[in-house]
């Protein structure tokens, strides 16, 4: 599987590269957005992982370039920026996943291999389910059973990561850093806090109960098992 990684920061761009040869990827590294669409369209890649700022063309140019020449494959943005106006148009130009700095990259390798398994380009990426929850990424809008469910940016981000991971038990420390961007702190109890008020919202008064603690290690939401 081969990958362009383009990335100004020659750190950055080094420590990628070496951390994606590793796991066994080939790895095409350009430094600055022009090189960057020249491999992104001439070459044959899997994946793409596009910085957003970028010399000479941005990572969104960048984007643009190559499915203007009909580049077709998943593409992951590094962002600094987190942003809801850069998150909605990086999906918007046809993004399909995001990280943002600084990042883990065990959390990086995990998107790369899912984004890897869905295969080509996600056709409709925007909307994630689960059961009657809905989650529309590009209106921010969220129903349950068709009915609108009003949420904080906090609470959205949160569903989403739990939506994206469906399935998935994700530790307080990953949630913090997804969707707070600080480390973990374990004598706050924000994310707590914030589950809990996610919950009423989005469990409270369904049957169906969608997001679980899974006591000393996180949360999960998936569709509960029944007995
Ligand atoms: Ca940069």
């Amino acid at each position: 599987m081969k990958i362009l990684v383009v990335e100004d920061e020659p750190k950055t761009g080094d420590y990628l590269r070496q951390g994606l040869v590793e796991a066994g990827f080939v790895v095409d590294l350009a430094r600055d957005g022009m090189d960057g669409l020249h491999f992104g369209q001439t070459g044959e890649y899997d994946l793409a992982i596009l910085d957003v700022m970028l010399p000479k063309l941005d990572g969104w140019q960048v984007l643009a370039g190559m499915r203007q020449a009909g580049r077709e494959m998943p593409v992951l943005f590094l962002t600094a920026r987190d942003q809801v106006a850069d998150r909605v148009k990086g999906l918007e130009q046809g993004a399909d996943d995001y990280l943002v700095k600084p990042f883990a990259f065990a959390e990086l390798l995990a998107r790369v291999r899912s984004l890897l398994r869905r295969g080509s380009r996600n056709k409709d990426p925007e909307q994630m389910r689960v059961a009657d929850l809905e989650l529309d990424l590009l209106r921010r809008r969220v129903s349950r059973g068709g009915r609108r469910i009003d949420l904080t940016a906090k609470e959205f981000a949160l569903l989403e990561l739990l939506l994206r991971r469906q399935g998935e038990v994700l530790p307080r420390s990953l949630i913090a850093s997804q969707v707070w961007d600080m480390n973990f702190d374990s004598d706050t109890n924000v994310i707590e806090v914030a589950i809990r008020r996610l919950r009423a919202k989005v469990d409270d008064g369904f049957e169906l109960k969608l997001i679980r603690t899974v006591r000393g290690m996180g949360y999960v939401l998936e569709m509960p098992e029944c007995d």
